[in-house]
C-alpha cells in the first residue's frame, strides 16, 4: 500500500497533479476541498457548517475534518492507497491521521510538496476563479487570508514530514507533464 500527502500553498496546483498520479498508480484521491464543495451543493449539514469557514478562508474546525477524512478512507478497504490532497492541513490533523493509518496496519509513505512562489499563486488562483465558480477564488481578501492561514497554521506541517525523512520538495512551476514526472520520481525514491 502506498499512501502520499499532496501538499502546497492554494493553486499550487495539487488537484492537477492528483489527478496523474490516481490515473497511473490507480490510488483513491480524497480531496477534503473536493469532499467540502460536494457536501455545500448537496446541503448537508456538514455543507453548511464548512461554508461558514471556507467563505472566510478559515480552516474547517480538525475534529469536523478528521472525523469526515476518516470516514472516507474507510469507504474504501480495499484500495492500493491513498492521495490525502489538502489534508493534513494542521499539526493536529497529521498527527491524528498517523494513528489512525497505524490502527489500519499502515503509514504515510511521503508528503509531495509543490512549490510556488505567493505572486504566481495569487495569478493562478484569479484565473481559477473566472471558471472554476469558487467564491473563495474570487476576492482578493479572501486569497490573502487563505495564504496567510496557509503560511501559518499548514505550513508547520513539513516539519512534521521532515522530521520522519518522509518530505519531498517539488518545483510546482513548469509544463503539468514535467512536474508529474518530477513527482513519479519522488515517489518511486519512497516505495
Ligand atoms: P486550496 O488548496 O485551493 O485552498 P481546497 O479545495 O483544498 O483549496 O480547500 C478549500 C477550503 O476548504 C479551505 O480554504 C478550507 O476552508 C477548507 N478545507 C479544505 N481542507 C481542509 C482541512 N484539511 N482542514 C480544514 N479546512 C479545510
Amino acid at each position: 500500500m502506498i499512501n502520499l500527502v499532496l501538499f502546497g500553498p492554494p493553486g499550487a496546483g495539487k488537484g492537477t497533479q492528483a489527478e496523474k498520479i490516481v490515473n497511473r498508480r490507480n490510488l483513491v484521491h480524497l480531496s477534503t476541498g473536493d469532499i467540502f464543495r460536494r457536501n455545500i451543493k448537496e446541503h448537508t449539514e456538514l455543507g453548511d457548517l464548512a461554508k461558514s469557514y471556507m467563505d472566510k478562508g478559515e480552516l474547517v474546525p480538525d475534529e469536523v475534518t478528521i472525523k469526515m477524512l476518516e470516514s472516507e478512507v474507510d469507504r474504501h478497504v480495499n484500495s492500493n492507497g491513498f492521495i490525502f490532497d489538502g489534508f493534513p492541513r494542521t499539526s493536529a490533523q497529521a498527527k491524528a491521521l498517523d494513528a489512525f493509518l497505524e490502527t489500519k496496519n499502515t503509514s504515510i509513505s511521503v508528503m509531495l510538496a509543490l512549490s510556488v512562489e505567493d505572486d504566481e499563486l495569487k495569478k493562478r488562483l484569479k484565473k481559477r476563479a473566472e471558471v472554476s465558480g469558487r467564491t473563495d477564488d474570487a476576492d482578493p481578501d479572501i486569497i490573502a487570508n487563505r495564504i496567510a492561514v496557509y503560511k501559518s497554521e499548514t505550513a508547520p506541517v513539513a516539519d512534521y514530514y521532515k522530521a520522519q525523512n518522509k518530505y519531498e520538495e517539488i518545483e510546482g512551476i513548469g509544463s503539468i507533464e514535467e512536474i508529474s514526472e518530477k513527482l513519479f520520481d519522488a515517489i518511486g525514491s519512497h516505495e
